[in-house]
This record gives structure tokens, sequence and C-alpha cells, in this order.
């Protein structure tokens, strides 16, 4: 069935996947030379330059790769910024090399990047995806910057979620897992949606999350100390814990980093080499590890009512229609995930200003705010709430302006689909509904430049 009326030949332009690199490189390690195979693919250049993460990965390929690259193409137009969709890999296990022997092999992969024209500021722009982080970024960056010696000016910008050191922004590290805080939230408060089993909060609901890396730590931290959530089963590759009341998060990934593993938390139940923890009961389940974490064989088995889709294609074509036709309802990765890329737009623009956000009118807003409780004191001669004075008085800082802007994309896009969703109800579902969405975005873009 198609949902949207596309001009003849436009559907395809739109899926197919404009090019894929593969690169082959070889690098002298432990005294022998080691040969790598890694990916960059770009999606769609409607919109240039075109985004998205590379990740470190064993079990990497071309497909996945350019599956990927396609999803951010989608994701992008639909919060509405700027980028064409790509997507990056390396097929290596992060964890068999060292950080030097890490960092060698990272640069050579930029050189070839970078000589194919798959980095740069107006042309492509890498990020951190599963199995690279900050540190990877900041070498990439930095071997850009040598091979591009009069491109000083901009060079920062070939790449984002870089240390904060190295002209990154702050809250990158924190988005994705931020935005899907900010995406159930809205979910639940909108009275169109059923919420879940009616409510219209997370305050001790059940949580099930899947991955405790980036992205699932983090929302697991923000539901559980904001929201008020309990998050009762963490599952990892190696097995799951469980306590019903709640697991500690902080201190879950205090273990996580000593031991190497959530398994033997000493505030928990550990399954060791169980992969049932996503199967338990609870209200929502987050799976925020790798793709088609749910399929076919286990979606009957699934017993949540909402199911957050923070990692990337999490559920199969068809344990979709699956867990559909049972009621659950899905809030799909496009619209979920889209934290860490509406970030990486912020660090973009600021990268590309020179000029950190709020620098301008930070100290303004300050006097302002201490003129209106000045005044407020005199009008009722009484002192201004101690408890709400400092934040009352704040400019606005870096962290905060970045989380108001994520909240405020993430809130706007959930609008939109849930507008769509309600302007045409046969859409039934929200994958289908940010779908179109986006892709009508997307089409008008080409239709506008006549491709
Ligand atoms: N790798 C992240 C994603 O899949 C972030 C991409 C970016 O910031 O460009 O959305």
């Amino acid at each position: 069935m198609s949902f949207l009326d596309l001009p003849e030949g436009l559907s395809e332009r739109i899926i197919q996947c404009n090019s894929t690199y593969t690169v082959r490189f070889g690098v002298r390690l432990r005294g022998r030379m080691y040969s790598f195979v890694g990916w960059r693919s770009v999606h769609s250049e409607h919109c240039e330059p075109v985004k998205g993460g590379i990740r470190y990965a064993s079990n990497a390929d071309a497909e996945e790769v350019e599956a990927l690259a396609a999803l951010m193409t989608l994701k992008c137009s639909l919060v509405d910024v700027p980028f064409g969709g790509s997507k990056g890999a390396l097929k290596i296990d992060p964890r068999e090399w060292s950080p030097q022997e890490l960092e060698r092999i990272t640069r050579r992969f930029t050189q070839e990047l970078n000589k194919r024209g798959l980095i740069g500021p107006g042309l492509n722009v890498p990020a951190p995806d599963i199995g690279t982080g900050e540190r990877e970024m900041a070498w990439m960056m930095d071997e850009y910057r040598r091979a591009n010696p009069t491109d000083v000016i901009n060079a920062r910008a070939c790449v984002t979620g870089k240390p904060l050191s190295k002209g990154g922004i702050a809250g990158r590290t924190e988005a994705t897992g931020r935005g899907v805080q900010f995406a159930i939230q809205s979910f639940l408060r909108d009275h169109r949606t059923k919420g879940l089993k009616g409510r219209r909060d997370l305050n001790s609901a059940s949580v099930i999350v899947q991955g405790f890396g980036n992205v699932g730590y983090h929302a697991a931290k923000f539901l559980s100390e904001e929201d008020a959530a309990r998050v009762t089963i963490v599952a990892e590759r190696d097995g799951y814990v469980h306590n019903p009341d709640g697991l500690a998060i902080e201190r879950l990934k205090e273990h996580q980093k000593r031991t190497g593993s959530i398994l033997g938390f000493d505030g928990a139940r550990s399954f060791g080499g169980d992969m049932s923890g996503i199967e338990q009961s609870c209200d929502a389940l987050i799976p925020a590890a790798m793709e088609n974490a749910i399929h076919a064989e286990n979606a009957e088995r699934i017993k949540a009512h909402l199911i957050v889709e923070a990692a990337n294609g999490p559920v199969t074509f068809e344990a979709d229609q699956i867990l559909r036709s049972r009621g659950i309802t899905i809030l799909p990765d496009l619209y979920v995930n889209a934290g860490g890329v509406v970030v990486s737009y912020f660090e973009w623009v600021k990268n590309l200003t020179h000029i950190p956000f709020g620098l301008m009118e930070r100290r303004r807003r300050e006097r302002r705010n201490h003129t209106i409780a000045a005044a407020l004191e005199r009008m009722t001669g009484k002192e201004f709430p101690a408890d709400i004075r400092d934040e009352f008085l704040e400019g606005g800082s870096e962290i905060d302006l970045v989380r108001s802007g994520l909240e405020d994309v993430m809130r706007g896009t959930w609008a939109r689909i849930a507008d769509l969703m309600e302007e045409r109800p046969e859409l039934r579902d929200y994958r289908t509904a940010a779908y179109v969405a986006s892709i009508r975005q997307i089409a008008n873009a080409y239709e506008a430049i006549g491709i």
C-alpha cells in the first residue's frame, strides 16, 4: 500500500544508496602488517553535507552500512536538520587493540576517507556510533586537519562528537539517551495517545533496557533519576541483571567499568548467559544495543506494552508486524534516537560560527533577571525564594541551551508525527507516520532541485 503520492521514479531515487566506498588498508602493528576493511556509504545528497556515525564492529558489513545510511537520511529529514544521510564502519573489534594501535588504525582510515572526499565540514561529517566515541573523533579531526592545512578555519566541523577541549559541545555524549527521555515524555504527555496503559508518566513504571553502552546507560540514568522509573532489568550480550525495586544505574555503570561486565553486580540478581532479559514482564522495553534484537522468534514472547527503539533498527520487519498485531506500541528509531544527530548539528554549527552558544546574550539575560527579581522583591516586600533564585538568575550555560534545543526538536517532531496520525488514521502506527513525514520532506527537496 502506498501512503505517499510521489512523482514517477522518485521513490526509487530516494530508496537507492548513492554510493558506497569500500576501503582496504594495511597498518604495521605488533611487528607485522595487518589488513583492515571499512566502508563509508552516502545514501542521499539532497542536502549536504551528509551525516552519520562510524562504527567499529567485527560483524559490520557493506549492506548493514547502507541500511544505516538510509536511516540517517530519514532521521535527519524527520527532525529537520540540514543533512543528507551517510554511515561508516570499520570491521574491527576495538577491544582487541590497545589505544595506541586504535589511534594508528583510525588515522589511517581517516586518510583514506579524506582522499575520497568522504570527510569534510561541507561534504561528509562522521560522528560516534557503536564502538567509537570522543577519542576516535578527536583523532579523526586531527588527522583531517593535518591533511588539509588550508582548511584550518572550518576543520573542526569535519566530525562531531568530539571532546569539549577539541571543539565538542556540552551534552553531546548524553544526547541520544536524553533524546530517548524526551521522546517518551512527548508520547506519554500527548493525550491523543494511549500512553502507558492510560498512564501519562513513568513514575514507578518498570522499564527494561537492553544494552548498557552510551545510549542505554544515559536513557536508564535519566529515566530512573528524573522520571522515577524503575529500571528493573539491564540486559547485555553476556546476560542480564534484575532488581524488581529498580537498579542503581550509576553504581551498575561503575561495576561495569571496573569488571568489564554488568554481571555480578551486588545490587541485583545476575543471569549469566541468559538472553531472555528483554522477554521479562515490564511496562516499557528500551532496546538500546544492536539491530535485529527483536525478531520473528522472540517477538511473541515480548511482554512490554511499549517499545522504545533507542538503537538503530532493533525490531525486524517480521517482528514489527507481530508486535503490532499484539497491540504493542512502538516508538520508532528514526524519531527516538535522533537526539544524537540533533546535538551533532548544534556542534557543527558551533564549530562553523566559532562562537559558543549563548556568549552574546548570557550576561544581558542575567542582568535582566536580576532586575525582574529586584522589582518583584520591591513590589511584594518579600525576598525572592532562595531555592529557585540561582536557577532564575542564571543566563543559560551551554548544556542548558543544548538540552533546551534538543527538547524543542524532540517535542516539535513528536507533534508532527502525532498530527499526521490524527489527520490520516490509515497510517495506523508511528513508524509509518514518521516515514511519511520524513519522505515527504525529502521528496520536496528533490523536486525543488530538479533531480
Ligand atoms: N551515530 C549516531 C546515529 O546513529 C549519530 C550520528 C551523528 O551524530 O551524525 O544517529
